[in-house]
């Protein structure tokens, strides 16, 4: 089967509200023509999720995303925002387990869990993010890392939830940095990650599931990422900042025959 290329925005702590919508306007115009053959997502902060929502028509190749959420549906958790209210607000889906939630916020692989399966139950797409330091890397830890990532909570997921799931492989070292992986590197653990699905899921919900890369996704560097058999598209940090290179990302997978 061929996968469809995934390719999202994460505007991270970026844009008021008047700024999330010129870019989403900006974008939704700039990437019509590659509409048919890659979907596009866009997660603006909490505050322009409703502006971002009004100016993206709906569509089922067009994402509006979170980018996080509290597992819990309702209660005394001040300042938390439940995946019910996000789907309320209109969203499409959300991402969950971003390395700056882990490392800054301490968010661990049992309360990621917690959330894609809360997630995922209320419906949304779950763009679940994984992937290794530079020194577990360095130290030949990546798989042991992202496999573990992986094994908290994939074997969770209901079967007919699991075409909801989106895998992104970041790896901490290429997020933000300009360091991007090479296509090899990024390559050799989407496959590990796909033959590991197999093992958890079955082999149809692996060629099937959407494995995307991110860390430092750039407008001359994606087509050679994408190009890769198990890369299905990518989560952009910094490049999904400015519509015309965003753009041209989305292109490179549209420019791609799978
Ligand atoms: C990200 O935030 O998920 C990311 C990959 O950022 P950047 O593209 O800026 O590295």
């Amino acid at each position: 089967m061929s996968r469809k290329f995934h390719v999202y925005g994460n505007w991270k702590l970026h844009n008021n509200i008047a700024a999330s919508r010129a870019l989403a306007d900006a974008v939704v115009s700039a990437t019509a023509d590659s509409r048919d053959r890659v979907v596009t997502g866009m997660a603006p902060v909490f505050t322009s999720l409703a502006a971002v929502r009004e100016t993206v028509p709906a569509h089922p190749h067009l994402m509006v995303l979170g980018q996080n959420g509290y597992p819990a549906p309702k209660g005394a958790f001040t300042g938390e925002i439940s995946f019910a209210l996000l789907k309320d607000l209109g969203c499409d889906g959300v991402i969950l387990g971003h390395s700056e939630r882990r490392q800054i916020f301490h968010e661990t692989d049992a309360f990621i869990n917690e959330k894609v399966q809360a997630a995922l139950a209320t419906n949304l797409q779950v763009v679940f993010c994984v992937g290794e330091t530079l020194e577990e890397r360095e130290s030949g830890r990546t798989w042991e890392v992202v496999g573990g990532q992986i094994d908290a909570v994939l074997p969770h997921v209901a079967a007919d939830l699991r075409a909801r799931l989106i895998v992104a492989y970041e790896p901490v070292w290429a997020i933000g940095t300009g360091r991007t992986a090479t296509p090899a590197q990024a390559q050799e653990v989407h496959k590990q990650i796909r033959d590991r699905i197999a093992q958890l899921w079955d082999a149809t919900a692996a060629a099937e599931c959407i494995i995307q890369y991110g860390g430092s996704v750039k407008a001359d560097n994606a087509a050679e990422l994408f190009a890769c058999p198990d890369i299905d598209g990518g989560l952009v940090g910094g490049a999904a900042l400015d519509a015309a290179g965003f753009a041209k990302i989305i292109a490179a997978a549209a420019a791609i025959q799978r």
